[in-house]
């Protein structure tokens, strides 16, 4: 059994994994920590405490995907969103708590082990997973492997630059296609085409969706726009890498009608002709709560 456990910007979540499915969860704040220190007592705590809840097989590793998580070091790298503004070798950390052998990743690469593994991207040899969220994450298997580079940071395929001098990016940089299709590209999009105010009182991109669906023209507008911009971000990348499959994830990528339908038909008109009608194009086949704790627990077994 796999301890699978995701740490996120305000909630971490743990889960108890056996053959690809999460027998028990659990969550504690990330937040609200003395230090990194007592975060990671609070968390093998949190996992000793959720094994000892049934009679479970013993834990024989744990897997954990962070935002700025460096696989090859153990390392969460000063990640903007999480409370420690410094180096957190997390994986030694949790190793040296529980005793057992912890691997740390990037939440995104988790995402794109745990569709390989237990979801849609099952049994491709090059795939390539794009997270649609807060922010554009994505995992690059090429080969059977998991891309990572000499720095242990490849596959950005979020902070690639789409548009020369573009909008303003999260990363501090210009025009990167996380600034158009991640919820708040979205909801910029639909600012920009001076949509209703009203609509985006609410948060994520439902709020605009549900608009489009109601016939709101700059809502439609703004999904047409999304789609045009992943066409070619994800034809992009596929001359890098040519995936038999892409997988998207995030619930941006659970809009049929409006993204994945117009998606999957420009896609194919910005695909470079040799890979044409040859890269499939497809939803995530795993349920989104168990998502980040199936991919945290495949970190271990690759
Ligand atoms: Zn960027």
């Amino acid at each position: 059994m796999i301890a699978g456990i995701d740490i996120g910007g305000t909630t971490s979540k743990i889960g108890l994994v056996r053959d690809g499915r999460v027998l028990a969860q659990t969550r504690i704040p990330t937040t609200g920590h003395a230090d990194d220190h007592a975060f990671a007592d609070a968390l093998a705590q949190a996992v000793r405490a959720l094994a000892g809840t049934g009679s479970f097989p013993e834990l024989t590793a744990a897997g954990i995907g962070a935002p700025n998580a460096n696989q090859l070091t153990g390392i969460i790298e000063m990640a903007p969103n999480l409370p420690w503004k410094y180096d957190v070798p997390l994986a030694r950390m949790v190793q040296d708590r529980l005793g057992v052998p912890c691997v740390l990743g990037n939440d995104a690469n988790a995402a794109a082990l745990g569709e390989w593994r237990y979801g849609a991207g099952q049994g491709y040899k090059d795939l390539l997973i794009v997270t649609l969220g807060t922010g554009v994450g994505s995992g690059f298997i090429v080969n059977n492997a998991l891309v990572l580079g000499s720095h242990g940071n490849a596959g950005e395929l979020g902070h690639m630059t789409l548009v020369m001098d573009g909008r303003a990016c999260t990363c501090g940089r210009k025009g990167c296609l996380e600034a158009y299709v991640s919820i708040r590209g979205l909801r910029q999009t639909y600012t920009e085409l001076d949509g209703d105010p009203e609509v985006l009182r609410e948060e994520g991109v439902r709020c605009i969706a549900d608009a489009a669906h109601r016939g709101d023209a700059a809502a439609l507008q703004t999904f047409r726009h999304a789609v045009r911009w992943l066409a070619v971000g994800l034809a992009n990348a596929v001359v890098v890498t040519g995936p038999q499959r892409i997988v998207l994830f995030g619930g941006i990528a659970r809009n049929g009608d409006l993204l994945m339908a117009p998606l999957r038909e420009r896609f194919q008109e910005a695909l470079l002709n040799i890979y044409s009608g040859r890269v499939d194009l497809t939803v995530s086949a795993l349920p989104d709560d168990d998502a980040a704790l199936l991919g945290a627990a495949a970190l271990t077994t690759f």
